[in-house]
């Protein structure tokens, strides 16, 4: 592998802020930049002279052609290229690129889901540069972050929310902080998103129509090593693999994205990569950009880069943790404990509006998760379950208990503690006995929600989690904005959430059965367990009401995005069910027959030469087999009747329930059968590759 020069190559394909500091003049680039940190709008004179020299730039860096690059409501980035060649009139060209091709462009949109809002407004959608991202070169290609939008101004995409919710927090946090005497510019979410996947041989993977339809093994029995003996976390990485890491650190390097740790994950031939935080909605750009390298790089190395949340069933899938902070323009993280105690009550209270918002908004939180995917994993003994539920560890804990409980907190001034006047202890920043199985657990000075699947954009879970903790700053804005006296309030309003919001804190066990119980049935936590039951929560009157209220979500596009959410689940797991029939009755029984034939044929032989032979061994795997076949065919005759009566309903709710109560215990049957015929039937006969040679094949 040839030496890299990092520090030359990070960037290198970036359009970021030490090219436009040098290329742009001062005036323009101070205009852009407050626009980029305020959220001020852009003149059209400086869009025309940054889209000049974003153009020159980009063609030294090799690039052709431009595209508004975007983020549809498929879960996937769109890109449509144009050229920048422009005619110049004597027969020849020009290369070209106006401030109105930066600023908008006008995809043809109809067919990107847009759950019925196109169809009630217009059918033309258009894309708006989003500066505080910056554009890079792929492919030859300049690529430009930008929403998606309807003429009527409805989100047709990801960003656009996310953008919205990430103002949301910026006004209610101001107004907290100003409480303190706090004067900001202004506030923002940070996010690190750890990414998981699994690397498998590229020609193994092309006989296996499963991984190809779908992105997942629908078959496959266990083989004889899984991930019991623990040996691939954090174990030795494979020069095969390590050759991939080091080709898409490059690559992603180049594209300004901070790949920054990389090793192996708990199951065999996963691993997993985590970029160091930045700014939410440029770490969304980047995390779907990483996504798409990953996929594109494997396929160099011969591999296939596996993003789907539980591609293997039987062993680990893969999450995505989503490590979150709020930040002023300072650099002063919110929920980092601070020095003073003045300090200490702000984070204090901040904490408080994320407890408060993961409690009132844990349905928010679940089924901005929730996929058909992720819905094998959650709760399967390997991941959170779908019950949300925040860790605060042993100290927090322990301040909270005192501060609820008017006590003394030991290592503090023996007297009560009172916010603001006491000092809290310095809480140590150790993370190490952190506890893995909550899904929302707090790890020093951020927050790592761990529910999101590995595929999943990360743009949902921070429009929920931004948006229900600007409502928890807003009403606590709206209260101490008029208190007499802010101290006093403050440690009421503090105390009165503890108090209030205790079921959320659990520190205990997240994978026990008993958590369940405990969880549902005392402390009244709500347990989503599927997309179906998640995702109609979106319309909850509480719900809209808030992510209204805070302008990140109108009514209409609400309802567009629990039936375009509805519909992917149902579309999934319908290709699932299509693809799993055609294996069986294409490849599994006509392999299963085959054995079959050559057991009868054996034993019959072997019967006329000799009286004395038992075929123990070829009748009793001829007699369970052959049920078996009886079996599958029972189930698959059940799935395929289940499949055309799926088609006949119309409405998106009862078709995800159907999905939910029909189709997917169909389809597990089916497998159970399909799995057990694996392990009797020889290799040869066997039409796709086994579990034991996908997931140990990669060297
Ligand atoms: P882990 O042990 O879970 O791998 P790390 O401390 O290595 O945890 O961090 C995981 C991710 O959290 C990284 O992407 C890192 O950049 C990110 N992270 C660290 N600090 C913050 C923060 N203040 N806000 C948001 N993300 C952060
Ligand atoms: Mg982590």
């Amino acid at each position: 592998m040839e030496r890299v020069n990092i520090p030359e190559i990070f960037g290198s394909l970036v359009f970021g802020d030490k090219v436009m500091k040098e290329r742009l003049s001062e005036e323009v680039y101070a205009s852009l930049k407050k626009t980029i940190d305020e959220n001020v709008r852009l003149d059209d004179t400086v869009a025309d002279a940054v889209a000049e020299e974003m153009k020159n730039w980009a063609i030294e860096n090799g690039a052709t052609h431009y595209t508004h690059w975007f983020q549809p409501l498929t879960g996937i980035t769109a890109e449509k290229h144009d050229s920048f060649i422009s005619p110049s009139g004597d027969g020849g060209i020009i290369m070209e690129f106006s401030g109105k091709e930066l600023i908008k462009g006008e995809p043809d949109a109809s067919s990107f889901p847009s759950g019925g809002i196109r169809a009630t407004f217009e059918a033309r959608g258009y894309t708006a540069w989003d500066p505080t991202s910056y554009a890079f070169i792929k492919d030859n290609t300049l690529c430009i972050p930008t929403a998606f939008c309807s003429y009527s101004g409805e989100a047709l995409d990801k960003k656009t929310p996310l953008l919205r919710s990430m103002q949301a927090v910026n006004r209610q946090a101001k107004r907290i902080l100003k409480l303190f005497g706090n004067e900001v510019k202004y506030v923002r979410t940070n996010v690190g998103p750890e990414q998981e996947y699994f690397l498998i041989d590229q020609e193994l993977w092309n006989k296996r129509p499963d991984l190809k339809y779908t992105g997942r093994t629908l078959f496959g029995a266990m083989p004889p090593k899984g991930q019991e003996m623990d040996d691939h976390y954090f174990g030795v990485i494979k020069p095969r693999v390590r050759e991939f890491m080091a080709d898409l650190d490059n690559e992603l390097w180049k594209l300004g994205i901070l790949a920054k740790t990389e090793h192996n994950e708990v199951a065999p031939a996963q691993h997993e990569l985590a970029p160091i935080y930045s700014t939410t909605n440029v770490a969304t750009d980047a995390n779907q950009l990483t996504m798409e390298i990953m996929k594109k790089v494997a396929s160099r190395h011969g591999l296939v880069c596996l993003l789907h949340e539980k591609p293997f069933a039987g062993v680990n899938g893969s999450g995505k943790h989503n490590n979150w902070s709020i930040e002023t323009d300072k650099g002063v993280n919110l929920l980092s404990p601070g020095k003073t105690p003045s300090e200490n009550a702000q984070f204090l209270l901040f904490l408080c509006a994320v407890i408060q918002a993961v409690d009132d908004y844990q349905d928010l939180l679940r089924l901005a998760t929730a996929t058909a995917s992720n819905d094998l994993r959650l709760g399967a003994n390997e991941a959170p379950p779908a019950i949300i539920s925040i860790f605060l560890g042993d100290e927090l804990t322990s301040v909270l208990d005192a501060i609820r409980e008017d006590r003394p907190y030991e290592g503090t001034e023996d007297v009560v503690l009172k916010l603001g006047v006491h000092s809290l202890p310095r809480f140590s920043r150790d993370t190490t006995d952190r506890n893995r199985t909550s899904p929302f657990a707090f790890t020093g000075n951020k927050f790592e929600f761990r529910s999101l699947g590995s595929s999943n954009s990360i743009a949902c879970c921070n429009i929920m989690l931004n948006s229900a903790v600007s409502e928890s700053l807003r009403q606590y804005a709206d209260e101490l904005e008029g208190a007499e006296d802010f101290e006093t309030a403050l440690h009421a309003l503090i105390k009165r959430v503890i108090t209030e919001h205790q079921r959320i804190l659990f520190d205990g066990n997240g994978y026990g059965e008993e958590w369940i119980r405990e969880a549902t049935e005392v402390r009244g936590l709500s347990n989503l367990r599927t997309t179906a039951d998640a995702m109609p929560h979106l319309l909850d009157e509480k719900n809209m009401q808030m992510l209204i209220t805070h302008k990140v979500f109108t009514e209409s596009e609400l309802h567009s995005r629990c039936e375009i959410m509805l519909e992917n689940y149902i579309k999934t797991v319908n290709i699932e069910g299509l693809t799993m029939v055609d294996m069986v009755r294409k490849n599994y029984l006509p392999a299963i027959e085959n054995y079959l034939y050559r057991l009868s044929e054996t034993i019959y032989r072997m019967r006329q030469v000799s009286d004395n032979v038992k075929c123990k061994y070829e009748v009793s795997t001829m007699e369970r087999l052959s049920e078996l076949t009886d079996f599958i065919m029972d189930a698959v005759i059940d799935l395929e009747n289940a499949l055309a009566e799926f088609k006949t309903i119309g409405d998106v709710f009862k078709s995800s329930e159907f999905v939910r109560d029909s189709l997917i215990p169909k389809m597990d049957k089916l497998r159970i059968y399909v799995d057990e015929a694996e392990m009797l039937c020889s290799q040869r006969d066997w039409p796709f590759p086994s579990y034991g040679q996908l997931l140990f094949s990669v060297n």
